[in-house]
């Protein structure tokens, strides 16, 4: 296997959009994918990201819009005429055949010569470190190694895009870091084209050269895992991207390039993300990591007298819950040993504190 057969230099979706009845469960997408890119679609449930993963298969019809591999417009073709290579979150592994015969199973299917068949066959099982089970049935393997199997499968087709939906949904917590591992390093080994959907940001991030949010079928951001997680373009986004504390405030004026807000009386000062007026509607959001935890009585920008309610230990870190004297609830991470009923000075760093638009959605509880 040489992973070094792209296919295309780029594939384009263009105004991918996908109706049920009434419903937009994928409106208008528009991404430009470049060979060798890990892109994560990414989103809470029901927002479209295996709507978009069907369509670009080929199992789901578009309902508007195009997809092209270069000059090639695919989303025409049948799935199998698109070169793609899939791996779902329940393997679907044939579970009679061995190892070897699931991972040699679509090079059969092409006819190719035996010998040609051995040496991919068990390269792929080399790449995916099975060696051992190779003669084994899938109910004789783990989760992992199932999963494994399937992602050699779907990369002993030398596919020109891999399109991963939840691959590793089903595994639990520790093996789902180890596969995350394997399937970077098998990105990086090979190259290839990926298209990975989840609903887990941390795995997103960990992954993916660029993430597409998506929100109710529309895209809310596409960019590298460093600038959404740094500039999220909306609150929407940030509260995804593990901005646990939004806050319904009132932009009161300027700062220079900061804005003061506002709310119950109490004044903080953030970086505003989009048009932000004086008397507007905000949502000030801020991340657990960057809230400080400081001496109570100490007076700086941002801080806000409040006590701890509640803790949790998270390896050498504490998660803990606090509540303003205004009755703001803070969430927090931080090393200091502090305990339920604890008087403390919580301060943020005005260029961490983001102040997005609101928009007419609710806010988050
Ligand atoms: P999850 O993480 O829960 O799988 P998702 O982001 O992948 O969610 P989709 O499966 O793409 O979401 O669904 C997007 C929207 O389209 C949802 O509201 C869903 O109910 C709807 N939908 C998906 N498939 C169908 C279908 N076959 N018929 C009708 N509605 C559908």
């Amino acid at each position: 296997m040489t992973g070094t057969t792209p296919g295309f230099s780029q594939l384009r979706l263009d105004g991918v959009s996908r109706r049920f009845g009434s419903q937009d469960a994928l409106a208008g997408l528009d991404l430009t994918i470049r060979t060798g890119e890990f892109i994560a679609l990414l989103g809470p449930s029901g927002c479209g990201k295996s709507t978009a993963l069907n369509c670009l298969a080929g199992l789901l019809p578009l309902t508007a819009g195009s997809i092209w591999q270069d000059e090639r417009r695919v989303d025409t073709l049948p799935p199998e005429r698109r070169g793609f290579g899939m791996v779902f979150q329940n393997y679907a592994l044939f579970p009679h055949m061995s190892v070897r015969a699931n991972v040699a199973f679509g090079l059969r299917m092409r006819r190719l010569p035996r010998d040609e068949i051995r040496r991919r066959t068990a390269e792929a099982i080399r790449l995916v470190r099975l060696e051992e089970h190779a003669g084994k049935l899938p109910g004789q393997l783990s989760g992992g190694q199932q999963q494994r199997v399937a992602i050699a499968r779907a990369v002993v087709l030398e596919p020109s895009l891999v399109l991963m939906d939840e691959p590793l949904s089903n595994l639990d917590a520790k093996l789902r870091l180890e596969m995350r591992t394997e399937i970077r390093r098998l990105h990086q080994s090979l190259g290839l084209t990926t298209v990975y959907v989840t609903h887990d940001q941390e795995e997103a991030l960990s992954l993916a050269d660029r993430l597409v949010v998506l929100r109710a079928g529309r895209v809310q951001q596409i960019g590298s895992p460093q600038t959404l997680h740094t500039r999220p373009a909306n609150w929407h986004v940030a509260d995804f991207m593990g901005y646990r504390n939004l806050w319904p405030m009132r932009a009161v004026s300027p700062q220079g390039a900061l804005v003061a807000v506002e709310a119950d009386g109490f004044r903080l000062v953030g970086d505003p993300m989009g048009d932000v007026a004086p008397g507007d509607a905000v949502m000030a959001g801020v991340r657990p990591e960057d809230v400080r935890v400081g001496e109570p009585g100490e007076a700086a920008t941002n801080t806000m007298p409040a006590e701890i309610e509640v803790v949790e230990y998270q390896g050498r870190e504490l998660a803990a819950e606090a509540r303003t004297t205004t009755g703001i609830r803070v969430h927090l991470r931080t090393d200091r040993r502090v305990a339920p009923g604890d008087a403390v000075a919580l301060s943020i760093d005005p260029e961490r504190l983001l102040v997005f638009p609101s928009d007419s959605d609710e806010a988050p509880s």
